[in-house]
């Protein structure tokens, strides 16, 4: 890439919303590049750790999946379908929540989603912006200054670059964010995240199990055969302890924490730690910087909704910068920024209020909140309306799905 290459769109960063976004713009005809440090299509080949991390995502990021043709058989064998959700009440506390069940048969004939090995979909992703045209620069980049209606950005390397607008998916600590003056509001939780993957002697019928402790959920999720990933949020005092532990001692920690549900466990892999935060951005668009990811919302991993969040966020950035340039408009316009800013702040606060409102019922020792949670899992589980319209809500946003995700 020439030193003062000049691009429509600049995606920074290389996560699976980056890479969408990237993705999308190059098949739309967009004269497209994604900068970020971790580039490197050797991650393209088949050679993956483990599962360890995996994500959940639902049908209408499947679909956007689809449409990129970043489903392929190779991905899909890796992946296992979801079919059932079930969350049990496992606090101990006064007040405590019937087990509710949700199957996705109650909709239609579709799972809710697949369960899908993040570093995986990471992979398909970068193979197709390779594909597509998309120009991939490994590098960081420094900063971005708006001159002259262009967004220039410097480079680790040296070079500069520019575009009509920025898409900014280089995550939580994101230097667009930073240099286009949105500032954020954070938060910590007293709550690190353990993510790992097992294997278990009973089937997991495509059921997904979340267990709502005192330290926060402890989820199971299902992958190909009789092996499911986990997320287990514990306090922090306690991660050393459990990553101490034996692989065996660990198997056996892990089968008593779920009641010998899944049978016995075995192969479990070693758990990845990661503190638990969360973060918003007090604008998701300003100066030519449109925010998608992490760089705009950060959730605890509660529900599966953060990338599913964030894929939304990237097709609606995506197809309306696309629009505007066939349209002859200006890709970075304020008006442009101020409807994303709009819309996604509209289906993104909802469900971040949701998640931590959640999350701090299971940790808090406020009693009213125990009962709060209680009785809206009675309600869940007694009203099939409610229930219907909650488990189409985890799926499809309310409001219109941006046109990659439709059916
Ligand atoms: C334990 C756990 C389980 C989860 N499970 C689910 C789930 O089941 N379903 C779900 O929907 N979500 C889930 N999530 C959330 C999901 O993993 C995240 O939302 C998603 O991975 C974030 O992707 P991203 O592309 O926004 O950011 P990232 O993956 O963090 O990517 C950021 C990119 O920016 C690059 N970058 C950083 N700085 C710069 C710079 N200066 N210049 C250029 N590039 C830069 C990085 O190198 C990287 O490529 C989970 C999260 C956790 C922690």
């Amino acid at each position: 890439m020439p030193n003062g290459s000049d691009f429509d769109v600049i995606v920074a960063g290389a996560g699976p919303a980056g890479l969408a976004a990237a993705c999308l713009l190059a098949r739309s005809g967009c004269k497209t590049a994604c900068i970020a440090p971790d580039l490197d299509l050797a991650t393209c080949s088949d050679k993956h750790e483990p599962v360890r991390r995996t994500v959940a995502l639902m049908q209408p990021a499947i679909r956007l999946l689809e449409t990129l043709g970043a489903w392929p058989e190779q991905l899909q064998q890796h992946c296992a379908p979801l079919d059932l959700l079930k969350i049990v009440d496992d606090t101990l506390a006064a007040f405590s929540a019937p087990t509710v069940t949700f199957s996705s048969s109650e909709l239609g004939d579709q799972p809710f989603g697949w369960n899908i090995p993040l570093d995986r979909l990471v992979s398909v992703l970068g193979s197709t912006a390779n594909s597509e045209g998309v120009t991939l620069i490994k590098t960081a980049v420094s900063d971005c200054n708006v001159l002259d209606g262009k967004a220039q950005l410097s480079l680790k390397t040296g070079d500069r670059v520019s575009a009509r607008v920025v898409i900014a998916a280089d995550g939580r600590q994101s230097v667009l964010r930073r240099d286009a003056g949105i500032s954020v509001n954070q938060w910590r939780y007293d709550q690190t995240a353990l993510a790992l993957s097992f294997s278990h002697s009973s089937p997991h019928h495509g059921m997904s199990i979340e267990y709502h402790k005192t330290s926060g959920p402890f989820t199971t999720v299902p992958l190909p055969g009789k092996r499911s990933s986990l997320v287990w949020m514990v306090r922090p005092d306690e991660v050393e302890a459990i990553c101490a532990l034996s692989p065996d001692q660990l198997a056996a920690r892990l089968q008593l924490e779920m009641h010998g549900d899944l049978g016995l466990i075995d192969d479990v892999t070693t758990p990845v730690a990661i503190p638990m935060s969360g973060m918003a951005a007090r604008k998701f668009a300003a100066n030519r910087v449109l925010l998608v990811g992490e760089a705009a919302h950060v959730v605890p991993p509660i529900g599966a909704q953060g990338l599913n969040m964030s894929l939304r966020d990237a097709a609606i950035a995506a197809e309306a910068i696309s629009d505007a340039i066939r349209l002859g408009d200006d890709p970075g316009s304020a008006g442009l920024c101020a409807a994303y800013d709009t819309g996604r702040r509209a289906d993104v606060m909802p469900r971040q209020a949701a998640i931590d409102t959640l999350n701090r019922s299971l940790t808090s020792e406020f009693f009213p909140l125990h009962l709060g949670r209680a009785l809206g899992m009675t309600a869940l589980q007694n009203i099939p309306p409610l229930k219907r319209r909650a488990m189409l809500e985890g799926m499809n946003p309310t409001g219109s799905l941006p046109r990659s995700m439709r059916e």
